[in-house]
């Protein structure tokens, strides 16, 4: 029989984390010779959930097993998450879905909607007993939305890889011994068939973790086969307990569906909206860039934090009139402002003129002459020289910016953002083969 195994929220701020589970199953399944439908997913959900763990992610594993042998794996998983879950923490639920044969139309819409939208436990334990799955919850019923989601996502479309490599238990809470010089040359030599593993701009290298998690590094690309390229390319100096390729939806945009999401302003939600810049941006302390669109006949605020680097610099250089489409997470405002839409993408599709009116100068000195009042013209304050026919100036200052698509920094950037390198080479589809080759190792 087919078999689809989620699991979900066994991590918590303190570390563990779900994917060393999946990566555990995976080591456990081999020995019992358990034959592997599909590399082990990582799925992440909504990221703008405020609930969340880290980063909001579940794990699937697809396998195919003889009927008998399956209250064998359901032990195993169970047994697994339970010896290496962080008990006792708050917000860990830990939740594990099994679902025998294909995910189910209702699993799959349960699935997407987890993506871009808040999913009540309730609609997940529905689903669970409407189809043709059983499903263990340790706390409450809320990992069961993420581990149903993962067993729902099956990545037919467009998807990435990551190469994960976990550590012993006695250097977890340790500094990872990972060389830096390393990981920036094989960024070089790798780039683009990995992304996100090193932010030139910044020269921060992003495949370390840093909390105490078991996870060493993770590696980011297009193919299982680069992937452990790169891996291989990157010299380590602390003992590796394991590594596991996982197929995910990590810089795929997957949160942001092409069907033009909601135009709707709704909290912790995932918005698009197209409109025109109203005003000039505003820095506020702190670096972060603030301005208001307009759509139809509503104006909303977007926000492009510090952390973004240059993005947040493009955001500054707009002006009125401009018509961009934003892409970004809905998040409340501390100061009882209303919503803002936190940027994770600017498509800028039309640059207005950036014009500048000003008084006339001064045929004398050349300064800028001031009003004397409505319509009575303009005088200058050292000369004392009036004027009352010379027009107000209009300048039109060069634009810097261009149209185009524009994303924070690559430290800055969400899991799910699909990184600039990735434009026009999305995945079609998922050759549904099993993993080939070495794509994992104890
Ligand atoms: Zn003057």
């Amino acid at each position: 029989m087919k078999l689809q195994i989620g699991v979900d929220d066994t991590d918590s701020i303190k570390g563990g984390c779900t994917t060393y589970i999946a990566a555990l199953l995976v080591d456990r399944f081999s020995q019992l010779g358990i034959q592997f439908t599909d590399y082990p997913n990582i799925i992440r959900l909504n990221p703008n959930i405020p609930f969340k763990t880290r980063g909001n992610a579940a794990v699937a594993l697809r396998v195919q097993i003889p009927d008998r042998t399956y209250e064998l794996v359901r032990e195993t998983v169970l047994r697994t998450v339970e010896e290496n879950c962080r008990w006792g923490d708050e917000r860990t639920d830990p939740a594990v879905v099994l679902l025998r044969g294909n995910p189910t139309g209702s699993v799959k819409r349960l699935s997407r909607e987890a993506l871009t939208d808040i999913v009540p436990a309730h609609r997940a334990i529905r689903t669970v007993k409407n189809c043709n799955a059983s499903a263990v919850c340790y706390g409450s019923a809320i990992g069961l939305v993420g581990a149903l989601s993962a067993v729902g996502q099956t990545l037919n479309g467009d998807y990435t890889l990551e190469l994960i490599a976990y550590r012993k238990p006695q250097n977890r809470g340790k500094l990872r011994r990972v060389n830096r010089a390393s990981v920036v040359r094989m960024d070089r030599m790798t780039t683009p068939g990995t992304f996100n593993n090193y932010d030139s701009d910044n020269r921060r290298v992003l495949i370390t973790p840093h909390g105490p998690d078991p996870v060493l590094l993770g590696v980011r690309g297009e193919t299982p086969h680069a992937v452990a390229r790169a891996f291989r390319l990157i010299h380590i100096r602390e003992p590796v307990e394991r590594w596991v390729i996982f197929r995910t939806n990590h810089g795929t945009d997957a949160h942001f569906p092409n069907t033009l999401l909601k135009q709707r302003i709704e909290l912790n939600r995932p918005v698009i909206r197209s409109g025109v810049v109203l005003e000039r941006p505003k820095r506020i302390v702190g670096g972060h860039v603030f301005f208001k669109l307009k759509h139809k006949n509503s104006i909303v605020q977007c926000a492009a934090f510090e952390p973004t680097g240059k993005f947040k610099e493009v955001v500054a250089d707009l002006v009125p009139g401009d018509e961009v489409m934003v892409f970004g997470g809905v998040k409340r405002n501390d100061r009882g402002h209303p919503p803002t839409v936190n940027l994770e993408k600017l498509v800028i599709r039309r640059l207005s003129d950036d014009i500048a009116i000003e008084n006339p100068k001064c045929s004398r000195c050349g300064k800028h002459m001031k009003s004397v009042g409505e319509g009575q013209g303009f005088r200058c304050v050292r000369c004392k020289l009036g004027s009352s026919h010379q027009p107000k100036l209009v300048l039109r200052k060069p634009r810097v910016i261009r149209p185009g698509v524009y994303l924070p920094d690559k430290r800055a950037q969400r899991h799910l953002t699909k990184p600039l390198s990735r434009y026009g080479f999305e995945k079609r589809r998922w050759s549904k083969e099993p993993p080939k080759g070495t794509w994992h190792k104890p």
